[in-house]
């Protein structure tokens, strides 16, 4: 102990810490609401037939390896990933506008990021994120040593935006801030922003030259659609809303099921204005210092997942079968907020207003449910949730559905 004084162990993660008590739970009908990963209508992880192919053409290639990729990574990971976020005809893009680096998923794009403009941001080193937001977001920017504020975000008593207070926060924060937007499908609410309030809120930022992050973490999951769920990043880019540099956190975990491989990637575009050459020397700069905290922190990013999301995003006909699988997966989704919905209002009359289940987007709920009616549902019923309330909605399907709602209407009354 004399080595490591005053060292305490941690309580568990809450999300891998619920984890846990539901996999020692020996209850047979137990439900998983908890991570956020999709599960199929039997409640089974899914490899996307997009993936299954991708990988079989991977394999089956005479060029197939397991070399080291570069620190920056897969080039034509990197390549279609930007396409992918911007938009094949992104001004960004076609300006020249652009650097991107390959990361460990969205959280490594992320600490990334954040290390980046630890080093070099000449604006405020202070971090707003959302109230509420993903639990990791806070332990990220600390660890990097960012201050961590937060904007209103979810009105508890509308169940809707606060548009009003988010637009304050954004005015009242010193100039040049860092402020975090979940892209698409909110974590943990599943309320986004309307497209007319996004340009509201974009126009706010730049009026107070706040530096834009989007965490871009269920693109193409939220809706089925890639436009769609991009909307907000497009329309800042090509809408020249954003006189400041604009930074990507980009995952490809959910929308190609490919949690455990780590593919993301980080992108910074640069302001509009200079194009091309002009440009060219900045954002070499930025690709030399980004390769330098991947060299000193993993060397090269994780190639096998990047090589996969590749080939689905550069083939065509994989590419096609990746669409057909995000509308799988969300209209999956879509049909349990329905049915839950459906349930709890008409069936079991529970006390309360449900609507806002089919209103939210992506993996998740934000049901309302309070910590003890949570508690509640953990150790009467074997139903798992994390305490906030936030339900995962892809750990629903026909066979557990009945169970679910009548579990929450025995808890509410
Ligand atoms: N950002 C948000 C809002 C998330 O919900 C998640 C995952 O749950 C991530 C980023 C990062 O995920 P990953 O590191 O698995 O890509």
């Amino acid at each position: 102990a004399s080595f490591f004084p005053g060292i305490k162990e941690l309580p568990p993660d809450p999300l891998f810490g619920l984890k846990a008590r539901y996999t020692a739970d020996s209850r047979a009908d137990k439900v998983d609401l908890g991570i956020g990963a999709y599960r199929d209508e039997n409640g089974k992880p899914w490899i996307l037939p997009a993936v299954r192919q991708a990988e079989a053409k991977l394999v089956a290639s005479p060029d197939y390896n397991h070399e080291y990729l570069s620190i920056g990574g897969y080039e034509p990971f990197v390549k279609e990933a930007a396409k992918i976020i911007l938009g094949e005809d992104s001004l960004a893009i076609k300006e020249g506008r652009i650097v991107s680096q390959q990361s460990l998923s969205g959280t490594g794009a992320l600490h990334l990021t954040g290390l980046f403009l630890k080093t070099f941001y000449s604006g405020e080193h202070t971090i707003y994120l959302s109230k509420p937001t993903w639990a990791n977001h806070n332990q990220i920017f600390t660890s990097v040593g960012f201050k961590v504020e937060s904007y209103p975000y979810w009105n508890n008593e509308t169940k809707s935006l606060d548009l009003d207070g988010f637009l304050n926060a954004i005015r009242s924060a010193p100039k040049k801030s860092v402020f975090l937007l979940h892209a698409c499908a909110h974590n943990p609410t599943g309320l986004d922003p309307t497209q007319s309030q996004w340009t509201t809120i974009l126009k706010e930022l730049d009026n107070n030259n706040h530096l834009v992050l989007f965490d871009s973490a269920y693109q193409g999951f939220a809706s089925g659609n890639l436009e769609k769920d991009g909307f907000a990043i497009r329309h800042a880019i090509n809408d020249k809303l954003i006189n400041s540099p604009i930074i990507i956190c980009q995952s490809f975990a959910k929308n190609c099921g490919m949690y455990g491989e780590r593919v993301g990637a980080v992108h910074v575009i640069t302001p509009p204005g200079a194009t091309g050459e002009a440009v060219a020397p900045v954002l070499r700069a930025i690709k030399s210092q980004l390769n330098k905290i991947i060299r000193s922190e993993l060397s090269n990013p994780p190639a096998y997942g990047a090589k996969i999301v590749a080939a689905i995003l550069s083939d065509k006909d994989l590419k096609k079968q990746w669409q057909d699988d995000l509308t799988t997966m969300s209209s999956r989704i879509i049909k349990m907020r329905h049915s839950l919905r459906d349930l709890l209002t008409n069936e079991l009359k529970t006390p309360g207003n449900w609507d806002h289940i089919v209103n939210q987007t992506g993996m998740f709920s934000f049901t309302g449910l309070t910590p003890e009616m949570v508690a509640r549902l953990e150790e009467k019923h074997g139903v798992y949730l994390v305490s906030s309330g936030r339900a995962s909605v892809a750990g629903l399907n026909e066979g557990n559905i009945n169970k679910v709602a009548q579990a929450i209407d025995e808890v509410v009354r």
